[in-house]
């Protein structure tokens, strides 16, 4: 059998009842006087405002009031009655009585009990469909012990904390209910119990709190015993404290005889502790229940999951006025205590399983009409604004290509040299970008489009760059070079070798293909080779020639979010990236060491080493700027930043990850590159035993460790571009780290100077789509 709890979602307030008793003979004889008044139904007032010194009359106001001719009935019809009952459905519920010694507790508890019990019978009666069981328990809290009132053996009862039913008095009695006439016996068994001694009978009975609790258990009358019944289970307390001056630590106006013998009672003050707390509502912070014997029991009728009624009982006298005061002022703390009532459901595991399959359906049916009311509209949105935005992009391509066309024009007019080196009118066969982008991704052979980033640097005027470049043409001429180089990539065709691929002997990437690996074969075009790695490598988050420039774009941004801007940035840092500030040597040693601070792939570094040797005097522009790069980057880590890598805002930690992810990549390769004698030659080089299990993890973490070691950086560069292999040839910005750079793709670093401005453009990455 499973419990379950059905929430009946009733958040409410604790009900609060007060009454006043009336004036007893022996007030009456000593002619006490009575200063208070219930002035209606939920309002009672202090009337001697001569004793406070002030003519305003204090009141105080709760759910209901009642003054001392009102009969124990109408107290219980009123509120308590209907919490009493919701026992029988399967809410927990508990009533109290709270006040001073002799101001009625006993007295009003003794009649409630009676009168819910009647009626819990009475209900009983009235539901014959349904087989009930009545249980009853009674306990006594005195100094911290719990006797049971139902057993006369004396011994103390022992707390244990329940996973399934709370806090429970361990070994407790319980007698099942025959009737009514059962009920009043055994609670005359219980008056006994308290009444040890006629002499200390005051004494104990306002120092003991008593905790009657009556059990009641239902099920439909058919189904008893069936496997798919259900049981509603609850209880309902009835808790007579102890007299609340116990709770006072100081006395100050209750008279002699509550100075003598008056300790403090551990559970009346820890529960008037709990009461203020929870009256505080959301800012409340830690309640602690279990500081009492008392408060642990109760915890689930206070701000828990039962409902609950107090009745604070006064007594009218005016040498109790403090102690009155007291009392109200717990009443009103109480009744701003908020509980949620629930149902507890007792099902059998085939009835749990069909509860459980309906509640399935209720919420794939929600689930279902939430999609179709907003999710289609939201994702209609964002396609739309992603039309348009590749419209935007559309547009622009357009516009970049009719420019480089017509400064193509121009420059063949004027200069041979350059027409050989970008064949635009191919570019313009297999890019018309009049078609429509999804047309294009259809085609297998051609399955990509392009983004073109187009930066533009204007040169300041003034800038010492354009001096330097008319004193040094070898450095436009370096440039040149590598414009050359870049323009190659973008005329080779898919099919065939283009002349001169090998003409800077730079290295080339081959994608491996760690599904079936073929990857040895040329990467380059539309090869599916390399199309089938690419996502390989997105995943592992290695990083590509995108990393540098979104890096650029990034530092761009950050410096103002013009491009024009940018040029302030790399004007400056113009000077050291041609060389002519700049101390080669010490930038790559830099480099080597950022690389290694930022976490960047390794097969960008491999590439980025083997590409930039420093043997090209363009290649200060691209130490110069990833330099740069780097530097930004460590500086948006070290702050806590993020920073633009591989397309994807990156932090330390992730970058951390991703290294990591890369590294694990490489280990998958090792025996695939290498043959077995390779191997244990490259082990042996980086002092790995060829005999540990773990020796190819050993090996990538060990790749690129050591940035102040030049030999090991060299090996590393050789052991990871066999890894991915690099070929020996100079067909190079292709197929570069998880980019398809698909013929004709082109990178085009513009020299073109137009009046004062000196375009840095770099054109047209591929991506695949
Ligand atoms: P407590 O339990 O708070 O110490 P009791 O319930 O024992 O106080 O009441 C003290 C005395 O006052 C008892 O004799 C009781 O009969 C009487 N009494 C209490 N409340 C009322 C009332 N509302 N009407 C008449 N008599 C009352
Ligand atoms: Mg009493």
């Amino acid at each position: 059998m499973e419990k379950a709890h059905m929430s009946v979602d009733r958040e409410e307030k604790i009900l609060v009842l007060v009454r006043l008793r009336p004036l007893n003979k022996k007030e009456i004889a000593a002619n006490e006087a009575t200063d208070w008044e219930c002035i209606n139904d939920t309002t009672i007032m202090y009337r001697n405002t001569l004793r406070q010194g002030s003519n305003i009359p204090t009141t105080y106001s709760f759910d209901r009031v009642y003054g001392g001719e009102c009969p124990t009935r109408r107290v219980y019809e009123d509120g308590t009655k209907e919490i009493a009952l919701s026992v029988v459905k399967g809410i927990n519920c508990s009533i109290f009585a709270y006040g001073q010694t002799s101001s009625g507790k006993t007295y009003t508890m003794t009649g409630i009990t009676e009168l819910a019990v009647a009626d819990i019978f009475d209900y009983i009666f009235q539901h014959e469909e349904r087989a009930f069981s009545v249980k009853l328990s009674a306990i006594e809290i005195y100094n911290e012990t719990i006797r049971d009132l139902l057993n006369s053996d004396g011994t103390s009862l022992r707390l244990r904390d329940d996973p399934e039913k709370g806090t429970v008095v361990e070994k407790a009695t319980e007698e099942t209910l025959r009737d009514y006439n059962h009920l009043k016996e055994l609670l005359s068994i219980c008056q006994a119990q308290r009444k040890i001694g006629e002499t200390w009978l005051n004494e104990r009975s306002s120092r003991s709190h008593q905790i009657i609790k009556l059990t009641v258990e239902s099920c439909v009358r058919e189904l008893l015993g069936k496997e798919n019944s259900t049981t509603l289970m609850a209880s309902v307390s009835f808790i007579d404290l102890a007299g609340s001056e116990r709770a006072s630590q100081t006395m100050s106006g209750g008279g002699a005889r509550l100075k003598e013998g008056c300790h403090i009672n551990r559970s009346l003050l820890a529960l008037g502790t709990v009461i203020r707390k929870l009256s505080k509502g959301r800012q409340r912070g830690h309640i602690n229940f279990r500081d009492s014997k008392l408060t642990r029991i109760l915890q689930p009728c206070l701000g828990g999951t039962a409902r609950t009624a107090i009745v604070c009982t006064l007594s009218p006298a005016r040498s109790h006025v403090e102690l009155t005061k007291n009392t109200l002022s717990f009443a009103s703390c109480a009744k701003e205590v908020t509980t949620k009532a629930r149902v507890n459901v007792v099902m059998s595991d085939k009835a749990l399983l069909k509860q459980l399959q309906c509640e399935l359906t209720r919420l794939q049916t929600e689930l279902r009409n939430a999609a179709s009311n907003c999710d289609c509209a939201a994702t209609a949105r964002k396609k739309d604004v992603l039309i348009q935005k590749m419209e935007k992009q559309i547009e622009e391509l357009r516009k970049e290509r009719d420019l480089a066309h017509s400064r193509l024009e121009a420059s063949k007019l004027e200069d041979g040299s350059v027409s050989g080196m970008v064949d635009l009118d191919r570019r313009g066969q297999d890019d018309d970008l009049n078609e429509d982008l999804p047309t294009r991704s259809e085609d297998p052979s051609d399955g990509y489009y392009r983004e073109v980033q187009c930066i533009e640097i204007e040169e300041s005027a003034n800038s010492n760059l354009k001096e330097e470049r008319a004193e040094k043409p070898t450095n436009v001429l370096g440039q040149n070079v590598k414009l050359r180089r870049l323009n190659h990539i973008e005329t080779v065709p898919s099919t065939s070798s283009p002349p001169g691929a090998d003409f800077l002997g730079r290295p080339e990437i081959v994608l491996p293909d760690l599904e079936n690996d073929s990857s040895m074969s040329s990467s380059c075009g539309s090869s599916s080779t390399g199309v089938q790695s690419i996502p390989l490598w997105e995943e592992g988050g290695i990083t590509s020639v995108r990393t540098f420039f979104n890096g650029l774009q990034e530092m761009a941004d950050l410096h103002g979010g013009h491009v024009s801007n940018a040029a302030e940035v790399t004007g400056t840092m113009g000077r050291e990236l041609l060389g002519v500030e700049g101390d080669f040597e010490r930038q790559r040693k830099e480099i080597l060491e950022l690389w290694q601070t930022c976490n960047v792939s390794l097969v960008h570094r491999t590439y980025f080493y083997l590409l930039f040797k420093g043997d090209d005097e363009a290649d200060s522009i691209y130490i110069g700027v990833e330099l740069r790069r780097l530097l930004f980057m460590k500086d948006r880590f070290s702050k806590g930043h993020q920073a633009s890598e591989g397309g994807e805002t990156s932090t330390l930690s992730s970058s951390r990850k991703a290294l990591h992810r890369e590294r694990k990549m490489l280990s998958k390769l090792v025996s695939k590159r290498f043959s077995e004698e390779e191997r244990t030659r490259i082990y042996h080089k980086f002092g790995i035993s060829v005999n540990t299990k773990r020796r190819r993890l050993q090996l990538v973490n060990e790749l690129w460790s050591n940035p102040k070691d030049r030999t090991h950086v060299a090996e590393s560069a050789d052991v990871v571009s066999k890894l991915v292999s690099f070929t020996e040839q100079g067909r190079v910005m292709k197929e570069m780290f998880g980019l398809a750079f698909t013929p004709p793709s082109f990178l085009q670093l513009r020299n073109s100077i137009v009046g004062e401005k000196h375009a840095f453009t770099f054109l047209t990455i591929c991506f695949r789509h």
